[in-house]
């Protein structure tokens, strides 16, 4: 392995100037998580050009350095997160727009531009990109990727996955690879493509991706509803599935995380009944004939379950909504000053289960807990309140999440159904898979990347 001080000198050779970081680097030590680097990365690298992401990865497997991949560092897994030092790549300087197609409603972009700006791009030209994972100004494409980010649209449009046509990236040991292109169909080959999307970095680092854009929905709408039980919650969920509308969003609220937003609700809406025990919040959107459409059989199908009317809101109050369900994850953790919160996903009609479990564990183990998120795809943002200074808490919520890992996967999911395990959960694969599925993903790992320098410690026992 190069010694620091020659890692850093040969990375300056390979890169225009400033674009080696060594001693800048704190920025890039965490993510989103609660994950720091044990140490400093040797270098950080900002490729501008893919012939830069080329030559570092080059010279990384000449010489036996780790490679951690870096996006918008808005991950919740601490997969961005060097844990064996290294050296960092970040894609924020590759972030052309190599082509766009409105006509064709297709667009090609590199991995550094952020999801939003994809997100507006589509928008300025009368289209849609319809992922919205909650941090969107921050991620990037690469990022979202590389996680297969989903969020709250997913329900209708699917995670990344779904909209990406092709995928170019540069794999050990530094050769360019192009994965399918603008063509919106390819079964040619094997699905190379879907390999890299969801692989957190561990195979190879995305540098750009053909997308498929749709037409922007000419109206959106939400629809929301209180309910007095876990029990109706859930039967208010099947309902949404039964209606024969298919919404955008389906999100909702435990009891818990209902209480702690409930006096911020936006006041022309109504107020939050004091029975409440969880709601259930719906996007729909379309054409508007097909908006109002949806409106009257999802209003029809949540009406008998719960509390009250049937709320609906369009128009400028649809932003003011979307920013109270945003403000859900901080103004929880603000109820103790630090939370532990996981990404289990279960099948749909096992979700209250999960829900009412969540609830359980927290309570077998002294802490108060809750959960919100995606509903329709049975996806829990499960949460246990801490105090930020109790060390004892924080062990008490690790044992609770392991309960609730076991719970997702005993109830036919996952343990993590959007963020992905990166360091946090690294290892913990073997809880969900048998030995035969982790031996391929091991054989996966070692044909892409033989010397296992690609983000170590991430997703792979
Ligand atoms: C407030 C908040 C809300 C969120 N809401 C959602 C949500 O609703 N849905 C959801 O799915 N996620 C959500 N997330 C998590 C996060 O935003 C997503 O996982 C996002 O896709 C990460 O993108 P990033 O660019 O920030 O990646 P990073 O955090 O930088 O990296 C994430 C992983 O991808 C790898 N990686 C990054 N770029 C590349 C690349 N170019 N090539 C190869 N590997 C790469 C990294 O090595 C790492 O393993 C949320 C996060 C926050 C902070």
């Amino acid at each position: 392995v190069a010694t620091r001080t020659a890692l850093g000198s040969d990375l300056e050779a390979l890169l225009t100037s400033g674009r080696v970081l060594t001693k800048e680097a704190v920025f890039y030590l965490r993510d989103a998580s609660r994950i720091e680097a044990p140490m400093p990365p040797d270098a950080v690298v900002l490729p501008g050009s893919l012939g830069e992401v080329e030559a570092v990865v080059r010279w990384a497997y000449r010489h036996d350095v780790p490679i951690t991949p870096r996006g918008g560092g808005s991950g919740l897994a601490g997969g961005a997160v060097p844990m064996d030092g290294g050296i960092v790549l970040s894609l924020e300087l590759l972030r052309g727009v190599r082509d766009l197609q409105p006509g064709a409603w297709r667009i090609a972009a590199e991995a550094g531009l952020t999801t939003a700006h994809v997100q507006r791009l589509a928008r300025e030209n009368g289209l849609c990109f319809p992922l919205n994972p909650g941090a969107a100004e921050q991620s990037q494409l690469g990022g979202n990727l590389a996680t297969n980010a989903g969020g709250p649209r997913a329900f209708k449009y699917g995670p990344v996955r779904a909209f990406v046509t092709g995928v170019e990236a540069v794999v050990p040991p530094g050769e360019l690879v192009t994965l399918g292109g603008a063509a919106r169909k390819d079964v040619a080959g094997y699905d190379l493509a879907g390999l890299l999307i969801g692989s957190e970095g561990t195979l190879g680092v995305i540098t750009a991706a053909w997308l498929r854009l749709l037409p922007a929905p000419g109206a959106r709408a939400f629809l929301a509803g209180f309910f007095s039980s876990g029990e109706d919650l859930t039967t208010g969920l099947l309902n949404v599935f039964a209606s024969g509308a298919t919404p955008a969003a389906v999100e909702y609220l435990d009891g818990g995380a209902l209480a702690v937003v409930a006096p911020t609700f936006p006041q022309s809406l109504g107020s939050v009944p004091t029975s409440a025990a969880g709601m259930i919040l719906l996007e729909v959107d379309g054409s508007m004939e097909s908006v109002i459409h949806e409106r009257e059989l999802l209003a029809e199908a949540l009406g008998p379950a719960v509390l009250g009317e049937v709320i609906w809101a369009d128009g400028p109050v649809t932003d003011e909504l979307s920013t109270w369900r945003d403000s859900v994850s901080s103004a929880v953790r603000a109820t103790r000053g630090e939370k532990m919160s996981e990404d289990i996903c279960v099948p749909v009609d096992r979700f209250g289960e999960a829900v009412a479990g969540t609830v359980e564990i927290g309570h077998r183990h002294g802490l108060a807990a809750c959960s919100w998120g995606h509903a329709g795809d049975g996806n829990l943002h499960s949460t246990f309140l801490i105090s930020p200074d109790s060390e004892a808490e924080r062990e008490r919520a690790d044992a609770a999440a392991e309960e609730l890992f076991a719970m997702a996967i005993s109830l036919g999911g996952t343990i993590s159904g959007e963020h992905g395990l990166g360091a946090m959960k690294n290892g913990y694969l073997r809880k969900q898979w048998g030995d035969t599925a982790i031996a391929l993903h091991r054989q996966v790992k070692s044909t892409l990347d033989p010397k296992g320098l690609m983000n170590p410690g991430k997703k792979l026992p």
